[in-house]
């Protein structure tokens, strides 16, 4: 006799539940004992359809996590909005961590950089830069925009010609 009112037809259900316990459950695993290897089939059919999502979900995972640790450690060295300690850039994208004496001590760069800092407490050297002043600095001794001594791109590039001539070049290809 079904029942009009949910509250109702959900009592009449569990009543019937409890009275045919033993009969149900028996039926139900009798099933499932039939049924086994076609409905795992199709839950393994589902799973592999649906594999390249998970691996999709993880991945964004594994990219947010850096992306929050990166932030974690441009904050602690620049405080609640990080900026470029060089020219002031605001934009997170651009933004990146400087080792200020070079990267003889910690050669650490990237995530593993980061967590590096993290677990060794935030420790002194460094600094925050955005890519253009790090790339510069880097490159060239100093950001051009620091009004610190630096080195012109085309010296950079001469002097480099002059350490390496072409014949010891060829003296190494032999
Ligand atoms: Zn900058
Ligand atoms: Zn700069």
């Amino acid at each position: 006799m079904p029942y009009k009112d949910p509250e109702k037809r959900k009592q009449q259900a569990k009543k019937y539940y409890k009275q045919h316990r033993e009969r149900i459950l028996a039926y139900t695993h009798d099933w499932w004992q039939r049924n086994k290897k076609e409905q795992l089939k199709k839950q393994h059919l589902r799973y592999q359809k649906r594999k390249h999502l998970f691996a999709e979900r993880r991945h964004r995972y594994i990219l947010f996590k850096a992306y929050q640790n990166r932030l974690e450690v441009l904050k602690a060295y620049s405080g609640e909005k990080p900026k470029c300690a060089c020219c002031g850039e605001e934009h997170i994208e651009f933004l990146t961590v400087d080792h200020i004496n070079g990267r003889k001590d910690v050669p650490e760069t990237g995530q593993r950089l980061y967590r590096w800092l993290k677990i060794n407490n935030y420790p002194e050297g460094f600094q925050v830069l955005c890519m253009n002043c790090n790339y510069a600095k880097g490159k060239f001794g100093n950001c051009p925009h620091s009004g610190k001594e630096w080195k012109p791109e085309y010296e950079y590039y001469r002097d480099k010609r002059n350490v390496l001539p072409c014949t010891s070049l060829g003296a190494q290809i032999k």
